[in-house]
């Protein structure tokens, strides 16, 4: 019996702790899947708040852009009109000096000389620190394109002077575009990339001389469709030393005595007037004028 009784009482107590444990198996489960469903719950709020966030700042970012669109397009209207006036003034101006207002002289040298030649003038404006506005022809750029290269590098500006340096009045309005256009080509090859400059000196300043203004109609629309405006000079030794012994003394007291501030002087790559340059900067500096280039001088603010 009491066998009995003890394995009956046994078998209730086995029955109890199984469940029991079962019971605290459970229980087990169901906090884990409480802790998990809670740790999903708020890992879904935590993603629906940042979702939230960055849909606030999408709008932001789109109210940017709406706004940096609409300044975009003011910008470009002005760009327009700016182009528009810039083109009306190509078209009526001629320079021969900048603002009067300045201390500055511009330094323009034709036509380009030997390899040796644009070499030196190009170690003597290193040497005294000057940036020059440099009109060589598109023949000499093609022929030493290194020294064009080099002018380049070194902060010097480049101006068109056509092709072949021909007379303009007595070329056809498709052939001054070939002249203009061989010239851009020579220098973009020089280079190695496009090339853009505003600057455009006639050779002999031929068809925009005063006297001229039947050419000069004629032949500024074209110019100015390339975007650049005709540079002539103020001071000049070819045509003024035309009677006397031509130098580097005399030229170099000819442009000294003439140049003043707001001036374009023209040089020529000839013997003379290289071995001029030296002196002409320095004496222009002497007397409280700085030699710069094209760029330099008409974007000089006027001195008060
Ligand atoms: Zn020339």
């Amino acid at each position: 019996m009491d066998n009995q009784y003890g394995g009956r009482n046994r078998q209730p107590k086995k029955k109890s702790a199984a469940r029991v444990v079962i019971f605290l198996f459970l229980l087990a489960v169901i906090t884990a899947l409480g802790v998990f469903s809670l740790g999903q719950y708020m890992a879904v709020q935590s993603l629906q708040s940042s979702l939230q966030s960055l849909e606030e700042k999408l709008d932001q970012v789109e109210k940017e852009k709406n706004r940096l669109e609409e300044q975009y397009d003011q910008l470009r209207e002005e760009n327009e009109e700016l182009r528009e006036e810039n083109k009306m003034l190509r078209s009526e101006t001629i320079i021969e000096h900048g603002n009067r207002d300045t201390n500055k002289v511009a330094i323009t040298i034709d036509d380009g000389g030997s390899e040796a030649v644009n070499n030196r003038v190009l170690d003597y404006l290193k040497e005294y620190e000057v940036r020059a506005t440099l009109f060589p022809t598109g023949q000499n750029v093609e022929s030493y394109p290194e020294t064009w290269r080099r002018a380049v590098e070194e902060g010097h500006e480049l101006g068109n002077h056509t092709y072949s340096h021909p007379y303009l009045t007595s070329l056809s309005e498709e052939q001054v575009r070939e002249e203009l256009r061989g010239w851009r080509e020579a220098v973009e090859k020089a280079v190695g990339g496009s090339f853009h400059s505003p600057f455009f000196r006639p050779p002999y300043g031929d068809g925009f001389y005063s006297g001229q203004a039947n050419h000069r109609e004629r032949l500024q629309p074209i110019v100015a469709e390339k975007g650049m405006f005709p540079i002539m000079w103020d001071v000049e030794l070819v045509y003024a030393l035309r009677n006397e012994a031509y130098n580097a003394a005399r030229i170099t007291e000819h442009v000294l005595q003439n140049a003043r501030g707001g001036s374009i002087v023209l040089l020529h790559f000839t013997e003379a007037d290289i071995e001029a340059l030296p002196r002409i900067i320095t004496g222009l500096r002497e007397r409280g004028l700085e030699p710069c280039s094209l760029r330099e001088l008409l974007l000089a603010e006027p001195q008060t």
